[in-house]
């Protein structure tokens, strides 16, 4: 039996880490813990697929965040924090370890809240990691039995589920390129200006830093130096088979650089980077 296109996306996901762990030594750590977690977000994924008990039924554009199914949810964020606790580095296998033993209410109470906002909200920052670590596979399955929303200029943030971009991506397009978006959460991709800050939506070029390091020629920091944020972005003209938010996890000389320079990252990845 051949996989559905949705589980070549994580085994595609997991190949390429596995590829970038071996070319590049100082990303190897980052991306052997990405490996695993991301091979429990593929199970999580599988799970919800039909057959699986969740209904595939296609869901009216805007709606995605009105469901948060915590039968399905609760029993598997238990399995997911035992799973942190046991492969993860040591504060955040501790954070993993403490919220397990608070016990369902306060797990009902996080990844509602987690999900209402999405974003740190009321939450601390290690019980926000864990939350969109565990609800990103559930918001991209939602995402794909969503109708496509129909998409007024380029929003800077997600037309689906409205969270905030993760990776940019710079698609060939001509004799060029045109930059698209992808979501935090639910991992839907969305066209955005080339030339624009996503976060304070400044336009003027003198104000948009670009930095290339020489270690990943086809990963760029796209910065702003009026809101001081920054996002990465994954050049596709230059490797055709990048995975960007896989390849934003490798970009590590970036994001020193952009610390360095006092940029905020848009949306902090997996690994805190
Ligand atoms: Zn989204
Ligand atoms: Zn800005």
């Amino acid at each position: 039996m051949t996989g559905s296109p949705a589980d070549k996306t994580w085994d595609r996901r997991l190949q390429r880490a596995n590829e970038l762990a071996a070319a590049y030594p100082f990303a190897a750590e980052g991306l052997r813990f990405y490996e695993r977690i991301a091979g429990f977000q593929k199970s999580l994924y599988a799970a919800l697929a039909p057959g699986n008990g969740k209904a595939q039924t296609a869901r009216p554009p805007g709606s995605l965040r009105d469901e948060l199914d915590l039968f399905f949810l609760l029993p598997r964020f238990s399995t997911f924090l035992a799973f942190v606790e046991s492969i993860a580095p040591s504060p955040l296998a501790q954070s993993a370890a403490a919220l397990s033993g608070e016990g369902g209410l306060r797990w009902e109470a996080v990844l509602d809240e987690f999900w209402r906002s999405g974003a740190q909200g009321m939450l601390t920052e290690p019980e926000a990691l864990l939350s969109w670590t565990f609800l990103q596979p559930y918001a991209e399955y939602l995402a794909r039995h969503t109708e496509p929303p129909e998409i007024q200029g380029t929003p800077a943030v997600c037309p689906l589920c409205a969270c905030r971009p993760q990776v940019g991506v710079l698609r060939p397009l001509g004799d060029g390129a045109k930059r698209s978006l992808i979501c935090s959460l639910c991992a839907t991709e969305w066209d955005y200006r080339r030339l624009v800050c996503p976060a304070c939506g400044e336009e003027s070029v003198d104000k948009l830093p670009i930095y290339v390091a020489e270690e990943l020629p086809h990963v760029r920091v796209e910065a702003c130096d009026t809101c001081h944020c920054y996002i990465k972005t994954i050049d596709l003209t230059k490797d055709g088979l990048a995975i960007p938010v896989v390849d934003e996890l490798a970009a590590i000389p970036l994001s020193l650089w952009a610390a360095e320079h006092e940029y905020t990252k848009v949306s902090t990845n997996l690994l805190g980077i």
